[in-house]
């Protein structure tokens, strides 16, 4: 199992598959998608020998994400690939949903376990207003067709001022008779997003510390399962998460490592630099590759230091995968 030099242990890999994206998150790409590196995408074949090079390291879980994974033709060739990879026991997409209701069968046949889906707002005015596209009930069917194919279906939330009350009570409203996790997500500053950052960022454990105030119970779960916290009620079919990084201990639990879609390694998502892997990747050799992470791995630093204003490279979360 592939360790740190601070007893982290790695098996959940985030490979991001694009950087491109559709939508315009204001804390994103508030001005759509502007390409900053011309390298081309790793091809099916190099991913899969980016995933072989994980498994024999011990990854056992591996995220698809972008960018926006679904604008990939190749996506269920990907998933498929990735899923008879031999040690990976689960498979799982995070995707804005746009084109969820077309693709999600191919994406299950194809061998997906999990899918999580970014909604901000169940408002479908504002979901058009803070990403672009006047798409919230086609979304929200791909979801309802992912459960009824019997995926576990996350939802992914972002905490933002501005109708902070008013969005969770159409959450909590929605939660009542639908079984998915919701989570949600602390704002992180990013090289870009300063000035949003700066209005919009409200903290994790106030919303928490309410919810606990209306009966929502804490669900234990193992110390390596990362580092979202999750709760139940029992008026509830759904369930809440939070995902905290401006938390102190955040960083203890982190249990995954990052690749680009350009094929360099993130030992956190807030690194100063990506590790450029190409040449292993390019070469197919999927035994060189995991010892060369495996050496890269002793430079992973103890915290992401966010909580001293460090954003390292990462200028928005497209360019690597959140
Ligand atoms: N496009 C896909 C989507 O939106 O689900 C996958 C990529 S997106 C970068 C993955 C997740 O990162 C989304 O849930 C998004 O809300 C989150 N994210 C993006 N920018 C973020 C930021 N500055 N702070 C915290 N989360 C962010
Ligand atoms: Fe695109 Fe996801 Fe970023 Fe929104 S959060 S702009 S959907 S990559």
């Amino acid at each position: 199992m592939l360790t740190d030099n601070h007893g982290r242990r790695f098996y959940y890999l985030r490979l991001s598959v694009t950087d491109v994206c559709n939508f315009r998150c204001d804390y994103c790409l508030p001005d759509g998608y502007q390409a900053t590196d011309n390298s081309p995408h790793l091809g099916t074949a190099e991913i899969s020998t980016v995933v072989r090079a994980f498994a024999s390291l011990g990854t056992q879980k591996v995220r698809l994400t972008g960018g926006e994974p679904s604008l990939r033709a190749d996506l269920p060739e990907i998933i498929a690939a990735t899923k008879a990879t031999p040690g990976i026991r689960r498979v799982a997409v995070t995707s804005n949903g746009y084109k969820l209701p077309r693709v999600i069968g191919q994406w299950c046949d194809a061998g997906l376990d999990q899918l999580n889906i970014s909604i901000d707002t169940l408002d479908p005015a504002e979901f058009a207003d803070f990403t672009g596209h006047d798409c919230l009930p086609r979304v929200l069917r791909g979801i309802e067709q992912a459960r009824a194919l019997g995926l576990e279906v996350k939802v992914n939330a972002m905490l933002l001022q501005g109708g902070a009350d008013r969005r969770l009570r159409e959450f909590l409203g929605w939660l009542r008779h639908t079984p998915v996790t919701l989570r949600f997500i602390e704002l992180m500053r990013t090289g870009d997003n300063r000035e949003f950052f700066a209005s919009n960022h409200i903290r994790g454990d106030v919303v928490e510390r309410e919810l606990v105030r209306d009966g929502w119970q804490l669900v234990e779960r193992p110390r390596d399962a990362g580092p979202a916290r999750e709760y139940r009620h029992p008026d509830y079919l759904g369930r809440i998460g939070f995902i905290t990084p401006y938390s102190e201990d955040f960083c203890d639990s982190c249990n995954r490592l990052r690749v680009s879609a350009q094929g360099r390694l993130h030992l956190c998502l807030f690194a100063e630099h990506g590790i450029d892997l190409y040449p292993e990747i390019a070469a197919g050799d999927s035994a060189a590759l995991a010892e060369r992470i495996r050496r890269e791995i002793g430079a992973k630093e103890p915290s992401h230091y966010l909580q001293q204003e460090q954003v390292g490279a990462t200028r928005n979360l497209s360019m690597l995968g959140g």
